[in-house]
Order: C-alpha cells, then structure tokens, then sequence
C-alpha cells in the first residue's frame, strides 16, 4: 500500500491498494460502461420493485447495520490529478470563441438553465439538505436528461416526505427510493449509490457533503465531474472544472485540444492549463447550454452558429446538396393526324374523270382518324441533405 498527499487538501491521505477488503466499488465513467455490458439491467423505470411487494424481502439498512466496518468501504481512491507536467497551450482564437458562444447562449434558454443540478437544491431549507440534494441530484444526472433528472428530484422529495436528507434516505426503503427515480438511467445501480452514499456522509462527514474532490470521489457513483460541480454549487469552491460530455464534445469540435481528448478528464487537464481559473465555473454552464441547444450532439445545428458563419469552427458544416431519389412524371398528349380521306360513290364523267357523287344530303363524306400521342417527362428534384459526420456525435 503506497500513500501521498491529495493535491486538492493536503490534510487528506490517498492510499492505493493493491488489494481492497469489502465491497469494491468503482468510479462512475467505469461504473456506466459496466453497467452497459450488464444484459439484465432494464433501460425503464421498476417493473418488478414495488414497495408491496418486495419491501419484505428487502432490508432497509439500520444505523448500526450502516457503520463502514459491516456495511460499505469507501471505493478504493484514485488520486484526481489536478494538473498536466506541460501544460496545453491556450487555442489562438479561444476568447473570441469564448465570447461568441457566450453572447449566443445569453439568447436562448437550455434545460439547463431551469432544471440543472444547480436548481434541485433551491426546494430545501435546511444547508446540510441544501448541499445533500445538490449531489443526489448530481449522481442522479449521469446519463440522464436535465428533465429526467429534475423530475426524480422531485419524485424523490415527495417520496421522503418533503425534503431530501442523509436520514431520510437512510430511513427509506430501496424500493422508496427506485420508485422515484425509475426514470433516469441506471436507476438500480444508483439506488445503490445513494443509499450506500447517504450512510458514509452520516458516519464519515456529519451527514454533510464533503468539501474536497477526493473525499467527494471517495464515495460511491461520485466521479470527478460530479466532485468538481458539487463543490461548485455547494460550497462556492471552484477547484476544478466539470466537464461532461458537452464540455468535451465541443471543445474537441472547436479543435482548442491538439490532439483531440478521448476522455473526460484529459479534456479537463488541458483546460484547467490554460484558461483563466475565473472561468472554471462558467464553462461549464455555458457549454452544456450550448450543447442542448445548439452544438447538439447529433445533428448541430451550424446553420444558426455564429463560429460557423465567421469561419470560427474547424467542425462546421455546411448543408450539402445531393439529388434524391424522388421522380416526378410530367405527362403532355398530343393529338397527330394520321387518316384523311373522303368516301362517297363516284362516277365517270364525259371527260372520263372520276367524280364524286353527293350523298343523300348532298355532300361528300370525309374520313379523319387522329391518334393521340402521349409523351412523358421525368424532372429530377434536388434537395438539401445534412451530411455532418457522424464523429463526435455519439456521446448521448
Ligand atoms: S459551427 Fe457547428 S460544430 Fe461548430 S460550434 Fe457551431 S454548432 Fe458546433
């Protein structure tokens, strides 16, 4: 077992093991790509967990049954670096693009905006409960949409009776709490989490949130994105950057990383190198609204970017034109003389021509035939078609 300082608190001790007695848990990204891979997990709420009819056969935990020595142990720790050896070098263009992108955000309202982790905590009255709903929220947002999330807040505070707190997870039962939050992803793992969080905050931290990123990582379902924002919105703290997959989708389609991230937190190292430390806090509010609204994952919509019609954007697309496959048939007839003769009886005359003889009604009969001719047109439509790549599109 091998120990250092943390470079967030000098006063907290990481230790890596080799080995890890109890439950091992892991972090949240590693968390999420197992839980991908697990074919019984259901992609919608609890059809199966029902307060009835399975409280009897679950265990709520007890005080004594929460203590770390017989419940959970803290997953193991990983230190969370909190800075490059070389730094990144600041991209040419950044506070243009910075400002750009700002000014647009400041004209359309996101999810965000309303229904961000920000917000869940505004309910509660108590500052402990204040700080407790602003993670719950948080552990409950990955892989989950700002409403999803913001409704499971919701359905989880009525569930407790009114407020969100350490007890009142604690007290409730597992199916309590999966009911409520049935609809965000992963909701099976995370009723876990939390649970199994809320005893560690009453037992380790005075059923309060912790005040650093590695005592916040430390707990399970807790990432570093997660560590980062909760110190942010809890306690004005701003240590670090919180990026998630907006932050690090369009940073990398603005090209400010050479070469591109493939994960998070490189994308939060490199960022943290270079850009100004007052910013930390706003980037990520004003990314991931500019990835709701308009740096969409798929399909973005650059048409109505403003780095896209000043040349600011290496990933901007342009609609393309492409011929579809739609056919329109344009018909024309027209009508074509064919047989022209006139009948009748003749005669010959004293010259010894041949005349005509008048009908019964004195003229001649006369014969047309018309045959219709119809000709066909076949007109080629041409119209706009999306051709965005589909990298970078595949986060959400
Ligand atoms: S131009 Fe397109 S890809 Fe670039 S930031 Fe704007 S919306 Fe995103």
């Amino acid at each position: 077992m091998t120990s250092h300082a943390s470079p967030y608190n000098p006063s907290v001790t990481l230790f890596e093991l080799d080995t890890f007695a109890g439950e091992e848990t892991v972090d949240e990204d590693e968390a999420l790509s197992e839980l991908s891979d697990v074919p019984d997990l259901p992609k919608a709420g609890p059809s199966k967990l029902t307060p009835k009819t399975s409280s009897k056969s679950r265990k709520t935990p007890s005080k004594a049954e929460g203590s770390p020595s017989k419940q959970k142990s803290p997953k193991k720790s990983k230190p969370i670096p909190s800075s490059l050896e070389t730094p990144h070098p600041a991209p040419d263009n950044w506070k243009t693009v910075y400002d750009k992108i700002k000014e647009m955000r400041s004209k359309v309202v996101a999810p965000v905006d309303t229904m961000g982790c920000d917000q869940a905590h505004l309910q509660e009255a108590d500052p402990k409960n204040r700080r407790y709903t602003t993670l719950v929220s948080l552990m409950l947002s990955s892989q989950t949409k700002d409403e999803v999330t913001d409704a499971a807040v919701k359905a989880l505070r009525k569930a407790l009776g009114g407020t969100i707190s350490v007890a009142g997870v604690i007290d409730a039962s597992e199916d309590t709490i999966s009911t409520a939050i049935g609809k965000v992803g992963f909701w099976r793992r995370k009723t876990q989490y939390i649970k199994q969080t809320a005893i560690l905050l009453r037992d380790n931290h005075d059923s309060d949130v912790p005040k650093t990123v590695d005592e916040l990582c430390a707990l399970p379902g807790v990432g570093p994105k997660m560590a980062f924002l909760a110190l942010q919105v809890a306690w004005n703290l701003n240590h670090g950057i919180g990026v998630d997959v907006h932050v690090h989708r369009i940073t990398n389609r603005l090209g400010w990383h050479k070469p591109p991230t493939t994960t998070p937190e490189q994308t939060r190292l490199n960022l943290q190198s270079w850009l100004p430390k007052e910013l930390h806090l706003d980037i990520n509010y004003m990314l991931v609204g500019f990835g709701q609204t308009i740096c969409t994952p798929v399909r973005p919509k650059c048409d109505q970017c403003t780095l896209s019609s000043e040349g600011l954007c290496p990933s901007a697309q342009k609609p393309k034109v492409t011929k579809s496959k739609s056919k329109t048939v344009r018909t024309t007839r027209a009508v074509k003389l064919v047989k022209e003769e006139v009948t009748g009886d003749v005669k010959e005359d004293s010259d010894g021509e041949m005349v005509l003889l008048d009908d019964e009604d004195g003229k001649p009969k006369i014969e047309i035939a018309y045959e219709e001719e119809v000709k066909e047109a076949v007109v080629v439509k041409a119209e706009a078609v999306d051709n965005f790549p589909s990298v970078m599109n595949s986060e959400e």
